[in-house]
Protein backbone atom coordinates (compact mmCIF):
# COMPACT_ATOMS: atom_id res chain seq x y z
CA UNK A 1 0.00 0.00 0.00
CA UNK A 2 1.02 3.42 -1.37
CA UNK A 3 2.22 5.57 1.53
CA UNK A 4 0.04 9.32 2.05
CA UNK A 5 1.38 12.27 2.01
CA UNK A 6 -1.50 13.80 3.90
CA UNK A 7 -1.56 10.83 6.65
CA UNK A 8 0.35 11.37 9.62
CA UNK A 9 0.97 8.00 10.71
CA UNK A 10 2.11 7.48 7.11
CA UNK A 11 4.66 10.36 7.83
CA UNK A 12 5.78 8.92 11.67
CA UNK A 13 6.70 5.75 9.77
CA UNK A 14 8.69 7.64 6.68
CA UNK A 15 11.02 9.64 9.84
CA UNK A 16 9.25 12.89 8.18
CA UNK A 17 6.65 13.53 11.47
CA UNK A 18 8.49 13.28 14.65
CA UNK A 19 7.49 10.39 16.71
CA UNK A 20 8.41 8.57 20.17
CA UNK A 21 8.84 4.63 18.91
CA UNK A 22 9.19 1.85 20.98
CA UNK A 23 9.14 -1.56 18.74
CA UNK A 24 9.94 -1.31 14.89
CA UNK A 25 10.03 -3.98 12.56
CA UNK A 26 9.57 -4.59 9.02
CA UNK A 27 5.98 -4.75 9.40
CA UNK A 28 4.62 -2.77 12.12
CA UNK A 29 5.29 0.00 14.40
CA UNK A 30 4.65 1.07 18.24
CA UNK A 31 4.61 4.41 19.51
CA UNK A 32 3.88 6.37 22.18
CA UNK A 33 0.28 8.40 21.55
CA UNK A 34 0.89 12.13 21.48
CA UNK A 35 -2.31 12.44 23.42
CA UNK A 36 -2.67 9.82 25.92
CA UNK A 37 -5.79 8.86 27.95
CA UNK A 38 -2.95 7.92 30.36
CA UNK A 39 0.64 7.12 30.86
CA UNK A 40 2.11 4.79 29.17
CA UNK A 41 -0.91 4.83 25.97
CA UNK A 42 0.71 3.64 23.13
CA UNK A 43 -0.67 3.32 19.36
CA UNK A 44 0.15 -0.28 17.44
CA UNK A 45 0.05 0.38 13.37
CA UNK A 46 1.02 -1.71 10.07
CA UNK A 47 3.50 0.17 8.43
CA UNK A 48 1.41 0.26 4.91
CA UNK A 49 -1.64 2.24 5.04
CA UNK A 50 -4.61 0.76 5.23
CA UNK A 51 -7.84 2.81 6.78
CA UNK A 52 -9.31 0.28 8.89
CA UNK A 53 -10.18 -2.91 9.97
CA UNK A 54 -11.72 -3.92 6.14
CA UNK A 55 -9.06 -2.55 4.36
CA UNK A 56 -6.25 -4.41 6.16
CA UNK A 57 -5.28 -7.81 5.58
CA UNK A 58 -5.81 -10.80 8.00
CA UNK A 59 -1.79 -11.65 8.22
CA UNK A 60 -1.09 -7.99 9.18
CA UNK A 61 -3.67 -7.29 11.90
CA UNK A 62 -2.06 -10.42 13.19
CA UNK A 63 1.04 -8.70 13.57
CA UNK A 64 0.03 -5.44 14.73
CA UNK A 65 -1.48 -7.84 16.82
CA UNK A 66 1.91 -9.53 17.75
CA UNK A 67 3.66 -6.36 18.63
CA UNK A 68 0.58 -5.27 20.66
CA UNK A 69 1.12 -8.20 22.65
CA UNK A 70 4.85 -7.36 23.03
CA UNK A 71 3.83 -3.70 24.06
CA UNK A 72 1.50 -5.10 26.89
CA UNK A 73 4.28 -7.15 28.34
CA UNK A 74 6.44 -4.04 28.25
CA UNK A 75 3.52 -2.08 29.58
CA UNK A 76 2.90 -4.12 32.51
CA UNK A 77 6.41 -4.62 33.41
CA UNK A 78 6.83 -0.72 33.79
CA UNK A 79 3.49 1.53 34.31
CA UNK A 80 2.40 -1.41 36.14
CA UNK A 81 -1.88 -1.14 35.72
CA UNK A 82 -4.20 -2.94 37.02
CA UNK A 83 -6.04 -2.73 33.76
CA UNK A 84 -4.83 -2.26 30.46
CA UNK A 85 -7.85 -1.53 27.76
CA UNK A 86 -7.03 -2.66 24.00
CA UNK A 87 -8.96 -0.79 21.64
CA UNK A 88 -9.84 -0.19 18.02
CA UNK A 89 -12.18 1.83 15.81
CA UNK A 90 -13.39 1.91 12.69
CA UNK A 91 -15.40 5.16 11.10
CA UNK A 92 -15.92 8.49 12.00
CA UNK A 93 -18.99 7.40 14.06
CA UNK A 94 -17.26 4.84 16.28
CA UNK A 95 -14.62 8.15 16.77
CA UNK A 96 -12.13 7.12 14.13
CA UNK A 97 -9.81 10.35 13.54
CA UNK A 98 -6.94 9.00 11.96
CA UNK A 99 -8.21 6.64 9.18
CA UNK A 100 -4.44 4.36 9.25
CA UNK A 101 -5.29 1.64 10.98
CA UNK A 102 -4.07 1.37 14.82
CA UNK A 103 -4.92 -0.23 17.95
CA UNK A 104 -4.83 1.68 21.46
CA UNK A 105 -2.63 -0.14 24.32
CA UNK A 106 -4.32 2.34 27.08
CA UNK A 107 -3.12 1.62 31.11
CA UNK A 108 -6.04 1.44 33.13
CA UNK A 109 -6.80 2.54 36.17
CA UNK A 110 -10.56 3.92 36.87
CA UNK A 111 -12.77 0.72 36.87
CA UNK A 112 -15.11 2.76 34.17
CA UNK A 113 -17.04 0.55 31.71
CA UNK A 114 -16.65 2.05 27.97
CA UNK A 115 -20.27 0.96 27.84
CA UNK A 116 -18.85 -1.92 25.92
CA UNK A 117 -22.26 -3.29 26.33
CA UNK A 118 -26.36 -2.14 26.80
CA UNK A 119 -27.85 -2.61 30.80
CA UNK A 120 -31.12 -4.83 29.32
CA UNK A 121 -30.93 -8.55 28.08
CA UNK A 122 -32.05 -9.32 24.70
CA UNK A 123 -34.74 -10.86 23.54
CA UNK A 124 -33.07 -14.39 22.70
CA UNK A 125 -34.81 -14.81 19.45
CA UNK A 126 -33.91 -11.48 18.16
CA UNK A 127 -30.41 -12.29 18.96
CA UNK A 128 -30.81 -15.65 16.89
CA UNK A 129 -32.31 -13.94 13.51
CA UNK A 130 -29.60 -11.69 13.58
CA UNK A 131 -26.94 -14.40 14.22
CA UNK A 132 -28.48 -16.03 10.96
CA UNK A 133 -27.77 -13.14 8.88
CA UNK A 134 -24.47 -13.34 9.81
CA UNK A 135 -23.92 -16.49 9.60
CA UNK A 136 -24.80 -16.15 5.86
CA UNK A 137 -22.83 -13.63 4.99
CA UNK A 138 -19.03 -14.73 6.46
CA UNK A 139 -16.57 -14.73 3.56
CA UNK A 140 -12.72 -15.58 4.63
CA UNK A 141 -11.36 -13.20 6.37
CA UNK A 142 -8.65 -12.08 3.53
P1 LIG B 1 -8.49 7.27 16.89
O1 LIG B 1 -9.47 8.20 17.56
O2 LIG B 1 -8.45 7.46 15.40
O3 LIG B 1 -8.64 5.84 17.32
O4 LIG B 1 -7.08 7.68 17.50
C1 LIG B 1 -6.11 8.43 16.87
C2 LIG B 1 -5.03 8.63 17.90
O5 LIG B 1 -3.91 9.19 17.27
C3 LIG B 1 -5.43 9.59 19.04
O6 LIG B 1 -5.31 8.91 20.28
C4 LIG B 1 -4.45 10.73 18.92
O7 LIG B 1 -4.03 11.20 20.17
C5 LIG B 1 -3.31 10.10 18.15
N1 LIG B 1 -2.56 11.04 17.34
C6 LIG B 1 -3.07 11.96 16.50
N2 LIG B 1 -2.06 12.64 15.89
C7 LIG B 1 -0.90 12.11 16.36
C8 LIG B 1 0.47 12.39 16.10
O8 LIG B 1 0.84 13.27 15.33
N3 LIG B 1 1.38 11.63 16.76
C9 LIG B 1 1.01 10.65 17.64
N4 LIG B 1 1.98 9.98 18.26
N5 LIG B 1 -0.28 10.37 17.91
C10 LIG B 1 -1.22 11.09 17.28
ZN1 LIG C 1 -1.17 6.21 6.57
Amino acid sequence: MQARENCIFCRIVAGTARSHPVWDDGETLAFMDLNPLAEGHVLVIPKPHWENLFETPAPALGAVMDTAKRMAHAIRATIAPPGLGVYQVNGRAAGQTVFHYHVHLIPRHDGISLELHGRRRADRADLERVAVRLRAALVPPG
